[in-house]
């Protein structure tokens, strides 16, 4: 029996789309007692497959096949999403907005691979596996993961001698964001870009490798981290009050953002570096006072200053929430080991179920949807994200899906619509 790729490749989303949560349910979900899943695939995937594949097939095929493909289709989506301006709504002073942050997703008590980090605590070792992640934000808090980087023990075992366990962190993750943007920048030369990263990127290595591949940045800035520079933002600060907007945000809490251009730098390389700096205090109506500092490389003044604060510093915790713990736990299940060979085409597979689901989620068909029976959005219409996953699932299974869905005439004349209010 063979199946075809494209008919694997849907049989594969299929598994994240529904959240199956482990490759062995693919055999007892989408098994023959769902009398439309096989008729249904093949729809989508345009096959005449005449029984169902188990899911050692899926292993299979993505061991043969390798990530790389999976990956490749990944771009396709993502550049036709910027083609059809689906994520423009969303962009800051022009440029799209590429959300950067790492986390780690495999942890195993054994090593199960060469690539594998180690990790000691105590007693005991753990060997892990991490991604660095790149992801476009969207409207409505849509995140859409745009390259993906490995970080492996080769990473770990070439950081500087004597380094603590944070600063190999930090130089793995700075090493991985130099081959993550070179892929990025192959892949998508002429796209506008701005990095907005965590304060380990604030920092020589982190304003050259933006340089280096023409993006611009807002990383967050810690006193701690380059407690010079910041001595001298906040001594500059008082010299400059008028360099100062006061806004009120839709939930009605006051900010005010203080901004310097054109600090001085000199890193540990000795390169020479400008940087302009902003500063956010919030207070909140019982009078409790956040604060937040960037490091940017765009022009701050009192038309920049709020649109960079809030479409892009105070953007980067989407990645952690929406991005690595929807993934994590709604059901996605990233942290599950669905391979123990082709981890990588499982984890693109993923990214890819994951952007499909949010167009679903955050689309207007289901927002209309969700209007009409009186709810503001989906998830308030069904109650949860794994509850409309679930709704896929028996839908795939037991409704024949009807053959005007599939004209691609009338499909093509639909627009994504991400809710951008
Ligand atoms: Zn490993």
């Amino acid at each position: 029996m063979t199946y075809h790729k494209r008919f694997l490749v849907w049989w594969g989303l299929s598994l994240f789309l529904c959240k199956l949560s482990s490759r062995r349910q693919l055999d007892y979900q989408l098994n023959t007692d769902g009398p439309e899943v096989l008729e249904n695939l093949n729809h989508l995937a345009e096959t005449a497959q005449d029984s169902r594949p188990v899911n050692q097939t899926l292993e299979y095929f993505l061991e043969g096949s390798g990530a790389a493909p999976i990956a490749g289709l990944r771009q396709r989506m993502v550049e036709r999403l910027i083609r059809m301006k689906a994520l423009d709504a969303a962009r800051l002073l022009g440029r799209y907005v590429v959300l950067i942050d790492g986390s780690g997703y495999l942890v195993f008590n054994h090593r199960h691979c060469d690539d594998c980090l180690t990790q000691r605590h105590g007693e005991t070792t753990l060997y892990m596996h991490q991604a660095l992640e790149a992801k476009l934000l969207g409207p409505s808090g849509t995140v859409v993961s745009i390259a993906t980087e490995f970080i492996d023990n080769s990473d770990a075992q070439s950081a500087p001698v004597g380094a603590s366990q944070e600063e190999v962190k930090q130089d793995c993750e700075l090493k991985a964001l130099r081959r993550l943007l070179a892929k990025l920048r192959a892949e998508f030369p002429q796209l506008r870009i701005c990095l907005c990263g965590d304060g380990l990127y604030a920092c020589g290595a982190g304003f050259q490798v933006a340089k280096d591949y023409k993006c611009d940045y807002v990383y967050v800035f810690k006193p701690g981290r380059l407690p010079t520079l910041w001595e001298d933002f906040q001594g500059l600060l008082q010299l400059v009050p008028q360099q100062q907007v006061l806004w009120t945000t839709p939930q009605r809490l006051e900010q005010v953002h203080r901004w310097v251009n054109d600090l001085h730098y000199t890193d540990s390389a000795g390169r020479a570096w400008k940087v302009n700096a902003l500063e956010c205090t919030e207070t909140d109506k019982e009078g409790n006072k956040t604060e937040w500092s960037w490091l940017t490389s765009l022009e701050l003044n009192h038309e920049t200053v709020v649109a960079i604060a809030t479409r892009g510093g105070r953007q980067r915790w989407r990645e952690e929430n929406e991005g690595f713990n929807t993934q994590k736990n709604s059901g996605l299940n990233l942290e599950h080991a669905y391979s123990h060979t082709s981890w990588a085409a499982y984890y693109f597979l993923l990214q890819i179920a994951h952007l499909m689901l949010q167009l679903v989620e955050k689309g207007s068909l289901l927002r209309r949807l969700a209007q009409e029976q009186g709810k503001r959005t989906a998830v308030e219409l069904f109650g949860s994200l794994k509850n409309i996953a679930q709704r896929l699932l028996e839908s795939l299974r037991y409704w024949h899906w009807p053959d005007e869905v599939f004209d691609r005439v009338r499909v093509g004349a639909i627009q994504i619509r991400l809710d951008s209010s």
